[in-house]
């Protein structure tokens, strides 16, 4: 009976599929956690009690079908369970492995209101349509009638690849510009092969080229076009470019060698796992090897460094961060994961100064407290006077979060609109910029966000892309 297949969540415990141990997984870039067996990934699903109104979808950005994919899986029907899980994201395999679904779906699943763990949604959805990959069951880009006019998107992240996509089943030609060597945007060059392995995002990138998007690699809009210009070749434009201003520190010394980006030194790894010659790699500047490396941050990014660094070989690595693990903003899943690797955090400190020779020596810093909450409600660190300390370093990683780039002035487009933030300001309703026919959506519009916040604009903005040409394309006749 179907009905035994499910709200097995008294008797079968939760389980997500088994990490790997932290010695083994340090030593190399490949994820983390092994994959449901199927046997595994049934049971798990069957644990769902399929809510009459499932918190779960609620709280997912794409309002996923959960409880039926669930229960599609329970019952041993894996491509019906895939193509439920398909029809509503382009990318589920990869919002399995890398969502926060602590904060999203699985944080509100009301089995774990009630005690007993919530349903591994991420692991059981990462598990369907990976094994709808190798099962041949994803089916080529469904190429919609062509309609003879033309979509420009800059940035091929997630919200540029899922806006493609859903373009090109519109029936547009699309042409895809990013400044990049490869797609995938963050997905590829910012977070590590540990959380998401790069063949999961390139098998992707690779549907989408047999699917006619024509992919311009290497070109940088602002550089090798101005908006002006891919406006007069194209019917539309998206804007999808991600935020890539890196936070600065102010302190003495932090223009010194050794000294680095995050973002930097995650490409420069990113790339040597594809393979590629990295110089700065191979002469030592990005390479953690034997270092003691103190990283600086508390966000998802710092999470990525510290673990590279362990992956590298680093002799020691600190995560320095001026609040406390509470109020961190990263996830705490990853913390963990970072401490069994090795990772030692200093909590409530702040860095003062960096002292070089030729290269970095040292960070020195300051404890801190935390005092009154803030405009945003989190409490703000204060200096705690007299708590002066000292960390050896021989690399430091600044990891405080990005901001927007100027982008009307890298554009020369003075005219496009943005907020105070520098994130592009958008009608609500159409999601259009200040420019007729250029819209945005991503990252360059909320701030850094998520990867499944990306791919729900992508979603979103097709769709309001497509109703404003079907007009054009009605006056145009
Ligand atoms: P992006 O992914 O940033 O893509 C923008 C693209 O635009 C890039 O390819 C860039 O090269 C291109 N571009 C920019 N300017 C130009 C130009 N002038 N011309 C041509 N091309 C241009 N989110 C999660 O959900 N889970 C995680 O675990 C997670 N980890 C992260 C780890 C790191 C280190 C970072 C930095 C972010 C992480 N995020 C994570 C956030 C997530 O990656 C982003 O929210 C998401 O990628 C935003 O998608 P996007 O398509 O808006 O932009
Ligand atoms: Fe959960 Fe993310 Fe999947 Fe939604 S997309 S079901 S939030 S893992
Ligand atoms: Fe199933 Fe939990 Fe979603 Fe309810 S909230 S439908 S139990 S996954």
């Amino acid at each position: 009976m179907a009905g035994e297949k499910l709200l097995q969540f008294v008797t079968r415990t939760q389980a997500y599929p088994a990490k790997r141990e932290a010695q083994a997984r340090a030593e190399d870039f490949r994820e983390i956690a092994e994959r449901y067996g199927v046997p595994a990934a049934e049971e798990q699903a069957s644990r769902c009690s399929q809510c009459g109104v499932p918190y779960c979808s609620v709280h997912c950005p794409l309002h996923n079908h959960i409880p039926d994919w669930l229960r599609l899986t329970a019952e041993g029907r894996l491509r019906e369970a895939y193509e439920l899980s398909n029809a509503t994201s382009t990318m589920p395999e990869i919002c399995g492995r890398i969502c926060p679904q602590d904060r999203l779906c699985e944080g509100n699943c009301v089995i774990e209101f009630s005690g007993h763990g919530a349903v591994t949604i991420g692991s059981v959805e990462k598990f369907i349509t990976d094994t709808a990959w190798e099962e041949g069951w994803v089916e080529p880009v469904a190429v919609g009638p062509a309609r003879g006019q033309s979509v420009g998107i800059i940035g091929a992240g997630p919200a540029g690849l899922s806006a493609a996509e859903y373009l090109r089943g519109y029936g547009y030609d699309v042409h895809v510009y990013d400044r990049h060597d490869r797609m995938g945007g963050l997905l590829t060059y910012g977070i590590p092969g540990f959380k998401l392995e790069k063949p999961v995002v390139m098998r992707r990138v690779d549907r989408l080229k047999q699917g006619g998007i024509v992919f311009h690699e290497g070109f940088e809009v602002g550089r090798d076009a101005t908006l002006d210009e891919l406006r007069e070749r194209h019917d539309a434009l998206l804007i999808a470019t991600g935020v890539y201003k890196p936070r600065a520190i102010k302190a003495p010394g932090v223009g010194s060698a050794g000294v680095v980006e995050a973002l930097t030194y995650l490409t420069a790894s990113n790339r040597k796992s594809f393979g590629d010659a990295v110089p700065e790699f191979e002469d030592g500047s990005l390479d953690a090897k034997g270092k003691h490396v103190v990283v600086i941050g508390g966000g998802d990014t710092a999470m990525d460094c510290v673990r590279t660094a362990v992956r590298q070989g680093a002799a020691s690595v600190k995560c320095l961060y001026r609040r406390d693990r509470a109020n961190m903003p990263g996830s705490q899943r990853e913390v963990a994961n970072a401490e069994e690797e090795g990772v030692e955090f200093v909590w409530l400190s702040a860095p003062q100064a960096f002292e070089a020779a030729e290269r970095v020596t040292a960070v020195r810093a300051e404890k801190m407290r935390l005092g009154a909450p803030d405009a945003t409600g989190r409490r703000a660190p204060e200096p705690d006077p007299g708590s002066d300390f000292r960390l050896e370093a021989d690399l430091v990683i600044k990891a405080l979060g990005f901001d927007a780039e100027d982008l009307p002035r890298l554009f020369d487009a003075p005219e496009l609109g943005v907020t105070r933030w520098g994130t592009l300001r958008t009608d609500n309703k159409t999601m259009m910029t200040s420019l007729d026919g250029v819209f945005a959506a991503g990252d360059i519009v909320r701030g850094a966000s998520l990867v499944v916040w990306a791919i729900r604009d992508g979603r979103d903005v097709a769709a309001k892309m497509h109703q404003y040409l079907k007009v054009k394309g009605k006056v145009a006749a």
